[in-house]
């Protein structure tokens, strides 16, 4: 029994570690199951929970005095509702998270003391493992219940849409990426982190100087007797080729920090896949780490497929959600954190689908 908690929480903790999202919520996870593992480590017996009041949680995530902490605030920040549809919803949006758990058979869970209420509001959060095979069993059910509601309330269907991060290891790298990125991975303070900087850096100061000379050459024309007319040409080619690899190459990867989530530029998708996309993360270390993926939802008009696409021409943000089939009417917002996206479209668009 305590071998399966050990391996169920290194896992959690390892998967948090993995997808770092920048949360107090997903910092609130880590804490309670690297104080679990901690007490495992240091007990030969069968699994004994590590049962931490809220201030305890509270104070380690924030890295400051438990004293300091006020039950009220505990209890304002740390909610057990929430931890428990935090931890289910890391869980289910990571196909790799999820695929990781299947495979052990167990899941990690959130238990409370429910003390009742008034009682000096000590409750208590541990956390547990539960078989998964009861909970499939469910899952169908809830899917089945869920399908009978879509029934008789499509509008709030086709309104809002759930995007789907692809697993790791469904992603094929370009030969571009796999010199750069490791796994699919690439911490920005590393080895090929810095050699993609300067490499970058390098694009930067040749486009300006390949412009510059290009344009320099030109004016100069007439000047210039030693200058054919095909050399000419060869010059005024160089200008576009300077603003294409600025415009596609240097620019996404400069805004990457900023967006976290970009369109792969050119070089970084591989030639056969039509569709990928670079997320930034902040590591345990806080260091930025890109990863390449992939972000897909199933569109809810006519069930093609939504990618992430430029918002350029007719939306605000830098990144939506556009529907193959109908990229233009079929438009979804996005956010990385909550894998969400609403209609983008005109109000009345969704009233006359009725
Ligand atoms: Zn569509």
């Amino acid at each position: 029994m305590k071998n399966n908690h050990l391996i169920v929480f290194n896992e959690l903790y390892n998967q948090l570690l993995n997808y770092p999202r920048d949360t107090l919520w997903n910092t609130y996870l880590k804490t309670i199951v690297s104080e679990q593992l901690r007490k495992i480590e240091y007990s030969d017996e069968a699994f004994e929970p590590e049962k931490l009041s809220r201030q305890q949680i509270y104070a380690k995530a924030k890295n400051i005095d438990e004293k300091n902490v006020d039950s009220q605030t505990a209890k304002n920040a740390v909610k057990t509702t929430k931890l428990k549809s935090t931890l289910e919803a890391f869980i289910n949006d990571q196909p790799d998270c999820k695929k990781a758990f299947i495979e052990l058979g167990y899941k990690p869970i959130i238990v409370t003391s429910a003390s009742g209420g008034g009682s000096k509001n000590k409750t208590l959060l541990w956390m547990d493992i539960q078989v998964i095979e009861n909970e499939a069993v469910e899952h169908i059910d809830e899917t089945a219940l869920v399908n009978t509601d879509d029934d008789i309330e499509s509008v709030d269907d086709i309104s809002s849409i759930t995007y789907e991060r692809k697993a790791t290891s469904n992603i094929k790298p370009s030969l571009f990426t796999k010199l750069f990125f490791k796994q699919g991975e690439l911490k920005v303070l590393s080895v090929r982190g810095v050699s993609l900087m300067l490499l970058l850096m390098a694009v930067f100061v040749s486009d300006i100087l390949i412009a510059i000379y290009a344009f320099l050459v030109l004016l100069l024309l007439d000047d210039l007797p030693t200058v054919s007319l095909w050399q000419a040409i060869l010059f005024s080619a160089m200008i576009p080729f300077a603003y294409i690899s600025w415009r596609y190459f240097f620019m996404p990867l400069y805004l990457l920090p900023y967006h976290r989530v970009i369109k792969a530029p050119m070089f970084f998708a591989n030639v056969n896949v039509d569709n990928a996309d670079i997320e930034m993360y902040r590591d345990k270390d806080r260091l930025n780490v890109a990863r390449v993926t992939e972000f897909t939802a199933t569109c809810p008009i006519c069930s093609g497929t939504i990618i992430l696409a430029q918002g350029k021409p007719d939306q605000k943000p830098p990144l939506v959600g556009r529907c193959k089939e109908a990229p233009h009417a079929h438009v979804y917002s996005f956010d990385r954190m909550t894998m969400k996206g609403c209609f983008l479209g005109v109000p009345n668009y969704l009233s006359d689908k009725l």
